[in-house]
């Protein structure tokens, strides 16, 4: 299940599994489908992650 997260006013979306947050739905929904089905996280989309908790 994609997670909704609303941060400074935008809105991101975590993968479920491997709790790594993108700028877009779609994006996290492709990892969440890849997580589910391989049990492993697809680097070509991982690479598209944001890291939202580094920002202060
Ligand atoms: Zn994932």
């Amino acid at each position: 299940m994609v997670n909704e997260i609303q941060k400074k006013g935008k809105t991101f979306y975590q993968c479920g599994e491997c709790k790594f947050i993108y700028l877009t739905k779609e994006l996290a929904e492709k990892c969440e489908n890849w997580c589910r089905e391989n049990n492993s996280c697809n680097l070509d989309i991982i690479k598209q992650a944001v890291e939202i908790d580094k920002e202060k």
